[in-house]
């Protein structure tokens, strides 16, 4: 295994020689995949059909949000694999681990060799070649370094635009560094729009998804003295607003942004009695070490988990984590 925090050389061109040399590639990324993780996916799909059209790559990820669609190649995604097989190379992107690949995972244990990009500080590193950088602010911010530069068409720039884009909030969160900027700008002069990307997928929404908004924020609830706020959709209102998870994003910045608040979550119920809950924190919670008490993970500011039960007693349960933090905050 040879294993990275530090793209050099070396590791960049293995990347390039494993690609090469292997006929069956799969790409992948995150179950729920947000916009990095798709960015990533098709960036690195486009990067390498560019380079050669006649490769044989599947692009296995769970459906997309319909405001990613116009991306090049989005409708190649698929949740079926081709042929019989293993795969000689699989490409894992955005996943702290394989648990996060969902339904495919059998494939990435079974490929001849594996990749792995990934930006997750509880990445222990797994695959073959892996590059886990968690100072990056994105997978695709990863990618861009990996990539030369000279071969990257618009189609690639645009895709790895729009993971910077979405993992930075559009530039602002603290992972949003020089270099970040200095990425875009290069982007921007492979003929990349932000206009164009950053409302067309970060800001816009549809009617309905703006009343489950309207909604989400009407009945949020601040706890601890405003430092806490959370607000929760149960399924049977998912299905009266025929909404899907996807129509949903958005909801935990806004809680986020209430002023006086810490920390937000949000929860929306993917099956009977099961919640997806959502962190977010300003500057004093470190919302991972809550999530990983329940299963999950993510980053500093932005984690998640799913836990059984309902929305009180979920509420309940994560909520001295968080409680606990600021109090260590406050003693500091
Ligand atoms: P989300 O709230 O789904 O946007 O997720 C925020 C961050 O937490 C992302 O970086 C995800 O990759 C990570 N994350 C979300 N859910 C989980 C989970 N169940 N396990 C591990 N990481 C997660
Ligand atoms: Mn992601
Ligand atoms: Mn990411």
């Amino acid at each position: 295994m040879t294993s990275s925090k530090k793209i050099t050389r070396q590791t960049v061109s293995l990347f390039h020689k494993k690609i090469k040399e292997a006929k069956r590639i799969a790409i992948s990324g995150h179950m729920n995949p947000d916009g990095d993780c798709v960015g990533a996916c098709l960036g690195l799909y486009t990067y390498i059909l560019d380079l050669d059209g006649e490769k044989q790559v599947d692009l296995l990820l769970e459906p997309i949000s319909e405001k990613f669609l116009f991306l090049k190649y989005a409708e190649k995604i698929t949740q079926e694999k081709t042929g019989e097989e293993p795969y000689d190379l699989y490409i894992a992107l955005d996943c702290s681990d394989t648990g996060r690949l969902g339904d495919f995972r059998q494939y990435f244990e079974e490929a001849a060799s594996t990749i792995c990009v990934d930006h997750h500080i509880s990445n222990q590193g797994f695959g073959d070649l892996t590059f886990v950088i968690p100072d990056a602010s994105s997978t695709c911010e990863i990618l861009y370094d990996i990539f030369e530069e000279k071969k990257m068409s618009f189609d690639t720039a645009q895709c790895l635009y729009l993971g910077i884009v979405h993992d930075t909030g559009v530039f602002k969160h603290s992972n949003t560094t020089r270099r970040v900027m200095e990425i875009a700008g290069a982007l921007i002069e492979k003929g990349v729009r932000p206009d164009f990307i950053i409302d067309e997928t970060f800001y816009k929404k549809t009617y309905i998804q703006n009343q489950i908004l309207g909604r989400a924020l009407m009945e949020s609830i601040l706890l601890l003295d405003g430092k806490i706020i959370f607000s929760a959709i149960k399924k049977k209102d998912m299905d009266f607003y025929g909404v899907d998870s996807q129509d949903l994003d958005g909801i935990i910045d806004q809680l986020r942004v209430t002023a006086g608040v810490e920390c937000a979550l949000f929860l929306y119920e993917k099956a009977e009695g099961q919640f997806k809950v959502s962190l977010r924190s300003n500057d004093k919670v470190d919302v991972r070490k809550v999530a990983e008490n329940f299963g999950g993970g993510g980053h500093v500011r932005a984690a998640g988990c799913t836990v059984e039960g309902n929305v009180r007693d979920i509420v309940n349960n994560i909520t001295p984590f968080i409680e606990q933090q600021l109090i260590q905050e406050e003693n500091v």
